[in-house]
C-alpha cells in the first residue's frame, strides 16, 4: 500500500492512526489544517483525539513526509506535494492552489549572510476576486 510505503521511507512506524491520518492527507495533492483532517476523520466514524491528529501531523512534517505551509501565525496547513512549488492563497475562499516554481524565476534576492547557502524561497500570493 502505497501510504505505508511512504510512512517507511521516511522511517515512520506505520502505527493504525499513522496510517489514517496519512490516508487522508495523502492520498492526493492537497492541502489541509490539522482541524479539517480531524473532521475528515471523524466524520467517517474514526474516534481519533485530537491530540493525537496534532503530534501524527507534527512527526510526519519532521520527517518530511508533509510540507507545513504557514499562511498567517493561526493559520497552518499541510501540503502532501513535497516537490518545490508556490502558493496562491484565496483570501475570498481561504483556497491554496499551487503553482510550480519554474513559472516564476526569482532574481534580485538579497545578498544571503557570509556562509549561508540558498536553502528554499517559499512565496504565498494572496489574491482575491476583483470587484
Ligand atoms: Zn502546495
Amino acid at each position: 500500500m502505497k501510504v505505508e510505503q511512504t510512512l517507511l521511507e521516511h522511517g515512520v512506524n506505520p502505527t493504525p492512526q499513522r496510517m489514517e491520518v496519512g490516508m487522508v492527507l495523502l492520498s492526493r495533492p492537497r492541502h489541509m489544517s490539522a482541524d479539517q483532517i480531524l473532521t475528515t476523520l471523524r466524520e467517517t466514524g474514526n474516534r481519533i483525539s485530537k491530540a493525537t491528529v496534532y503530534n501524527t501531523l507534527n512527526l510526519f512534517s519532521r520527517r518530511g513526509v508533509v510540507r507545513e505551509v504557514a499562511i498567517d501565525p493561526t493559520r497552518l496547513v499541510y501540503d502532501s506535494t513535497l516537490h518545490p512549488h508556490h502558493h496562491f492563497y484565496n483570501t475570498d475562499t481561504n483556497e491554496l492552489t499551487d503553482f510550480d516554481s519554474p513559472d516564476l524565476p526569482i532574481s534580485g534576492l538579497p545578498k544571503l549572510p557570509e556562509g549561508m547557502t540558498l536553502e528554499s524561497v517559499d512565496l504565498i500570493i494572496r489574491i482575491r476576486s476583483d470587484r
